[in-house]
C-alpha cells in the first residue's frame, strides 16, 4: 500500500518523511490523528487549540521543520492537523512544515535551525516570533487559533498607554 509518503533516514537530521509520489498545491499529504491529550506544551506537543496540546499518532510527528516548508497545516474534523501542500512536491522530496504554523510559542529548541533554506530564521520559533511578511506568506496554511490569538493581542490599548508625543502640560 502506498500512502504517498514514507519514513527515511536523512543525513545530519535524523529521520524525515519523504513523498513517494508527487503532490499538487492544496492536496492533503498526511492526515493527522490525535494519539492523546497533553496537559502542557513540550517538544513533541502539537498545539491544536488556544490552550490545548496533543500528541499526534502515526508518522505525523516525524515531519521535520523547515523555514521554507512545502506543507502547511489544516485542522481536520477530529481537531488534528492535516498537512496540506503549499508548494508542488515531487516524489522523493522531503515533506516539511514550519513549527510556527501550529505552535504560538516554541521555547524548547535551544539549537540552531538546520533546515538549510534561503529563508532560514536561524532558530526554530513559534508563530508569535514570525515577521508579519512571513505570516502573510503562510495565510491559509496555519492553525486557525494562531490568528485568533493575534487578534486578541491586537486589541487597542487604553489611551493612557499610547505615547502621543505631546509635551508635559505644566512645568514644575
Ligand atoms: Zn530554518
Amino acid at each position: 500500500m502506498d500512502d504517498g509518503f514514507e519514513l527515511r533516514g536523512t543525513p545530519g537530521k535524523g529521520e524525515g518523511i519523504f513523498a513517494t509520489r508527487p503532490f499538487r498545491v492544496g492536496e492533503t499529504v498526511m492526515v493527522g490523528v490525535i494519539d492523546r491529550e497533553l496537559d502542557r506544551n513540550h517538544s513533541h506537543a502539537s498545539q491544536v487549540g488556544a490552550q490545548r496540546f496533543v500528541l499526534h499518532g502515526g508518522l505525523v510527528p516525524k515531519v521535520n521543520h523547515s523555514c521554507e516548508p512545502n506543507c502547511g497545516i489544516r485542522l481536520n474534523a477530529s481537531g488534528a492537523h492535516d498537512y496540506v501542500a503549499r508548494a508542488p512536491i515531487a516524489a522523493g522530496h522531503e515533506i516539511s512544515f514550519d513549527y510556527a504554523m501550529r505552535n504560538y510559542a516554541v521555547g524548547y529548541f535551544a539549537a540552531y535551525c538546520r533546515c538549510g533554506s534561503h529563508n532560514c530564521r536561524g532558530r526554530i520559533t513559534g508563530w508569535q516570533d514570525l515577521p508579519a511578511r512571513r505570516k502573510a506568506d503562510y495565510e491559509g496554511f496555519v492553525a486557525p487559533y494562531l490568528i485568533e490569538i493575534d487578534h486578541q493581542a491586537a486589541r487597542p490599548r487604553p489611551a493612557a498607554e499610547t505615547d502621543t508625543g505631546s509635551p508635559p502640560g505644566r512645568a514644575a
